[in-house]
């Protein structure tokens, strides 16, 4: 009897083992590696002749209805997701517009591009006008964005954009036959006089969102101009849910007796967001057609609401700034598809250029065509670049996401399956994890600064003495920050 109990005792306790090693390996299971990404399979189905990337600024991925919103209805993000293909846990390599477009536009991450931020002495934080002086980098000429890959594989390009972080830099033009922006108060009043005359700012109401409109009209009319066009590709750029949060009727919201909150208010502005979004698409369906069409709606970062205790976008890497809409939809991919495997913005490219098939070297994101499909790696996400206050980096690996803060608490540990909120730290219980995430995001910063440092090495004779000596004074001191170099 007594050895019976043993046995059994034993038995127990070598299947408790195997559940451990088992539930170990799964939640362990080694993922892709963030500097090289993993080769899936080619696609080798028809190709679209008509690409269109829509990207509206500032929009939580948790505003939209069809990312389960309750609060309100975002009718035309749902029907662009109930025909196509809806990613569920897509992630913004950045905390704010440049670098996130930038890794959008190349499928690099925004260390390679140098759009990332100097890391602020120990104890120190940069003025907003000096991290603004180091973030003004333009879009590096020698790397290759989308538009020119798509415009030498025959495309006419055009971008429609309502964004002076990227309207004020050079570089992001690269690959487009035209660039249309609405560059000044005085065109929007030159084509529109209806529109107020003391607006101050670029980023007004009445600005903001009559440059909106014109841009819609102006993406309408190209349409309409290259009809006759076999290839086409369109770049749209909104802006209007970005701060100040001014909805106008019918999208204000109804409150009685308090004032709106910033939330709610913002809550409009994604409303007026998505009918932008339906009059993009009702042109593209009505002069394209819906045959051979690929149509992809992102968002460049969402937007904090004291969520972590600030407000706005560029502060933080937490979930409401990082992640993003994601859709695409073309009668090449499955409709009402939900994805629910992690996506990084720098993916988008690589599907694009995949889904063409096209070809092209260098991009450290992967075709998500496979994830669709129901197969591919698990993709790390690596997110970096802030716009104010303390650096920052960020990885999600195995369901959890790893947060270093130059200045605050240094690493911070959170379960995201459990926790995806993101609001219970692990790091004093989770060691062996911390570790190991730690490493994994160590040796990639390390590398991407590395090959940034490459490249500068490689265009150094384009460079001035003063040009050189900043970037190498930069380069190392985003080495120092993390320790690699004293
Ligand atoms: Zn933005």
């Amino acid at each position: 009897m007594r050895s019976q109990r043993a046995w059994i005792a034993i038995l127990f306790v070598l299947l408790a083992a195997a559940a451990v090693t088992q539930h170990r390996r799964s939640t362990l299971r080694e993922p892709s590696s963030i500097l090289q990404p993993p080769s899936t399979t080619r696609y080798r189905g028809p190709h679209p002749n008509s690409v269109f990337v829509i990207l509206i600024d500032t929009v939580r991925a948790d505003r939209l209805s069809c990312y389960g919103y309750r609060a309100h209805e975002t009718p035309n993000a749902d029907r662009l997701a109930a025909g196509g293909v809806r990613f569920d846990n897509a992630w913004s390599t950045a905390s704010w517009t440049r670098p996130s477009v930038g890794a959008i536009f190349t499928s690099l991450y925004p260390t390679q591009l140098g759009l990332v931020e100097r890391p602020a002495p120990a104890g120190k934080h940069w003025a907003v006008r000096e991290r603004r002086e180091q973030l003004s980098v333009d879009l590096p000429e020698d790397e290759t964005t989308l538009a020119e890959v798509l415009h030498r594989a025959g495309f006419t390009t055009a971008a429609f954009v309502n964004q002076p972080a990227l309207n004020n830099q050079q570089g992001f033009q690269q690959g487009f036959d035209d660039w249309y922006y609405p560059s000044s108060m005085d065109e929007v009043r030159r084509l529109d006089p209806s529109t107020a005359t003391t607006v101050q700012s670029w980023l007004s109401i009445e600005y903001a969102n009559r440059a909106d409109a014109l841009l819609a009209d102006a993406f309408d009319r190209w349409l309409a101009d290259h009809a006759g066009d076999s290839r086409l590709f369109g770049y749209v750029h909104f802006l209007t849910p970005h701060r100040p949060y001014l909805p106008k009727p019918p999208y204000a919201p109804q409150v009685t007796g308090r004032k709106p909150t910033d939330s709610e208010l913002y809550d409009g502005e994604v409303r007026m967001a998505d009918a932008l979004l339906g009059r993009v698409l009702d042109s593209i369906e009505q002069r394209r057609g819906e045959d051979g069409t690929l149509i992809v709606f992102v968002s460049d970062h969402g937007e904090e609401f004291k969520d972590h205790g600030m407000m706005e976008h560029g502060h933080s890497l937490h979930r409401e700034v990082t992640r993003v809409p994601l859709i695409m939809r073309s009668p090449l991919l499955p409709a009402g598809k939900v994805v629910h495997a992690p996506v990084r913005n720098i993916d988008i490219m690589p599907t694009i250029v995949d889904l063409a098939g096209l070809k092209c070297g260098g991009m450290m994101g992967v075709s998500t065509l496979s994830l669709i499909h129901g197969g591919g790696p698990e993709l790390p996400v690596y997110s970096e670049a802030m716009l104010y206050g303390s650096t920052e980096r960020s990885l999600i690996s195995g369901g959890y996401k790893l947060m270093y803060d130059a200045q605050g608490v240094h690493w911070r540990l959170f379960d995201l399956r459990n926790d995806p909120l993101e609001l219970h730290d692990l790091s004093n219980e989770e060691l062996e994890r911390l570790q190991e995430l730690r490493q994994e995001l160590q040796r990639a910063h390390l590398a991407l600064n590395r090959g940034y440092l490459h490249r500068l090495e490689h265009y150094e004779h384009r460079l001035s003495p003063e040009q050189r000596k900043e970037n190498e004074k930069r380069a190392k001191e985003a080495l120092k920050a993390l320790g690699y170099i004293d």
